[in-house]
């Protein structure tokens, strides 16, 4: 066995348990609803105790704003069609294209390290150049793009509210990264998991201390209070994770700016 795998050969062997889940047709599109779902419980819970909670309400980026029953609903039902109807059966179009090859060996822990924040740092370009330009031609933005504004002020749930065409537009830039990048099915499986958490924390609508962007130094990082600003003025903040794109672009702003 490689030295450098060792530290993650545990966790794969165990994750290897469930080869058969894992190799199932039905696993991504179970995989993807379910671990959103994990991750949006609880700025739920956190919604529902701030209309009564003045603490809770302290760490909302828009304060006045309330995330209603009918908002919820209507998110959660989006989020399972677009699961059902697209999501599904491009995954499984996927599995036929692409059978689900688990190697006995781990990857070392530096290369999850890497593969992850290459990952993240190609989907962050490419969700950034489609996200302005489907905000700079006018006819992209009213076909495909608007769906995902229909909400000012952000919420956990208003992640995946978004129409057919962003939806598998993004599935699509998460699903090339890993291929392209060559990584090992355990560091895929850790980009899909932060990803999805990522988006989940840029839309939660609160400005927490432990968010990512306090975490990452220098003002790298934009996170929830970056991309609530684009759904609430529209015109910045185009990138969903890291900031330097906006910043050569010159459409980087802050909700105090
Ligand atoms: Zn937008
Ligand atoms: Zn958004």
């Amino acid at each position: 066995m490689n030295v450098g795998t060792m530290p993650l050969q545990a966790v794969w062997d165990s994750v290897l348990g469930y080869s058969s889940l894992l190799r199932s047709p039905f696993f991504p599109v179970f995989f993807s609803l379910s671990v959103y779902l994990f991750f949006c419980l609880p700025f739920v819970l956190l919604d529902l105790l701030s209309s009564r909670s003045a603490l809770v309400r302290s760490f909302k980026i828009q304060p006045k704003s309330a995330a209603s029953w009918e908002t919820m609903r209507s998110c959660l039902a989006l989020a399972l069609y677009n699961h059902l109807v697209y999501i599904f059966p491009v995954t499984v179009l996927h599995w036929c294209w692409r059978p689900v090859s688990l190697p006995r060996e781990a990857p070392g822990l530096l290369g999850l390290l890497w593969g992850c924040l290459a990952c993240l740092l190609l989907f962050d370009f490419q969700y950034f150049v489609w996200h302005l330009l489907h905000h700079k031609v006018p006819w992209l933005y009213r076909t495909f793009h608007k769906v995902h504004h229909t909400h000012t002020a952000t919420s956990a749930l208003t992640t995946e509210y978004s129409g057919a065409w962003e939806t598998l537009c993004l599935g699509f830039f998460a699903a090339i990264n890993p291929f392209i990048l060559g990584c090992h099915p355990l560091t895929e499986l850790v980009f899909f998991v932060l990803n999805i958490w990522l988006s989940v924390e840029d839309h939660c609508g609160y400005d927490l201390p432990w968010a990512t962007h306090r975490l990452v130094p220098g003002g790298l990082y934009g996170g929830a209070p970056h991309h609530d600003l684009h759904h609430l003025k529209f015109r910045s903040n185009y990138a969903p994770y890291f900031t330097h794109w906006d910043r050569l672009a010159g459409t980087l702003h802050r909700h105090e700016d």
